[in-house]
């Protein structure tokens, strides 16, 4: 088995980024709205901080309190959309329940909505005229590339069918001209589905989902899924140790596809700012 090492392959994204934009002079923005405290969400928009700073991207942080009205919050992302130093937005998910998410979402300007979840964005996603990627969809697909495995005429099964992974990574494996299987709860055969794939995306939530009597010999595995385990350790949804006696790649968790999601929201904050600018087409 070889690993898919995400950390290394998004540091190479990072500093394509870092290099494009020191090149060129410009100082795009990304600003980050965090409403709570939930602490993995505080330690996701740390990273996504850490990462522009390494990138040379300008980020805001606005961090709201849990008891935030959705108004306000709407009022904020209203400021933010009419602030033209600012290039990308992104509000930390998952909002708190007095806010809806799908209000959040459509009220981004879609050239701001560097996590590609506008309807907007989504459409152009599933018509092939998209700029700005989904994060961690696209971050697998860039973590398959740089291995040089093309998913083209393969078997690729998505377990899971979230708008935020499932269904754009379908997308994005369709465009590769994968022949794709989405999966979810009431699937039935699931493993005997996860047996005839060539690809596993595997994108659930539960520790050790993904067991290795479901993948087949020689498969290629990424592991989406982010678990914290009773003693504060993070585990995908692959039962590690034993798929990788079968699988020829894997990702590990972490490392493997989470660096990769913030590698391609850096590149989705460069690519709003040429939106913006002109520099690419509106
Ligand atoms: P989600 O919205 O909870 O979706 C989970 C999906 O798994 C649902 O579609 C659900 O099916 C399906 N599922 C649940 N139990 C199942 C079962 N027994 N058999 C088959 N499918 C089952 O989660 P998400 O936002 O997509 O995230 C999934 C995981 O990825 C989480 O661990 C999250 O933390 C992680 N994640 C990681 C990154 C990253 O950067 N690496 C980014 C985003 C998310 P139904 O639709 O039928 O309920």
């Amino acid at each position: 088995m070889q690993i898919l090492d995400g950390k290394a392959v998004s540091l190479a994204v990072k500093t394509a980024v870092r290099d494009e934009i020191a090149k060129e002079g410009i100082a795009p923005c990304l600003a980050v709205i965090l409403v709570g405290n939930d602490p993995a969400s505080r330690v996701y928009v740390n990273n996504k901080k850490k990462a522009c700073a390494f990138c040379g991207i300008r980020s805001l942080e606005f961090t709201l309190p849990e008891n935030t009205a959705q108004e306000e919050l709407l009022g904020l992302i209203d400021d933010l959309n009419r602030d033209e130093t600012v290039n990308g937005i992104l509000c930390q998910l998952p909002v708190p329940k007095q806010i809806s998410e799908k209000e959040v979402i459509a009220r981004i300007n879609p050239k701001k909505d560097v996590d590609c979840f506008h309807n907007e964005n989504v459409g152009r996603l599933w018509t092939g005229s998209f700029r700005l990627k989904p994060c961690t969809p696209a971050g697998v697909m860039a973590l398959l590339d740089h291995y040089g495995i093309d998913p083209d005429g393969k078997h690729c099964v998505v377990i899971g069918r979230s708008n935020i992974v499932g269904k754009p990574m379908a997308a994005l494996m369709l465009e590769r001209n994968a022949t794709v299987t989405v999966c979810h709860s009431r699937t039935r055969n699931l493993k005997e589905i996860c047996l005839q794939a060539d690809i596993i995306v595997s994108a659930v939530g539960k520790a050790r989902f993904l067991t290795a009597d479901m993948v087949p010999e020689g498969a290629v595995v990424l592991d989406v899924g982010i678990s914290r385990l009773p003693d504060g350790t993070l585990c995908g949804d692959a039962d590690f140790d034993k798929v990788k006696e079968k699988a020829a790649w894997l990702t590990p968790v972490p490392g493997g596809c989470g660096p990769m999601t913030i590698a391609v929201l850096m590149q989705n904050t460069l690519t709003a700012y040429r939106i913006q600018t002109g520099a690419v087409g509106k």
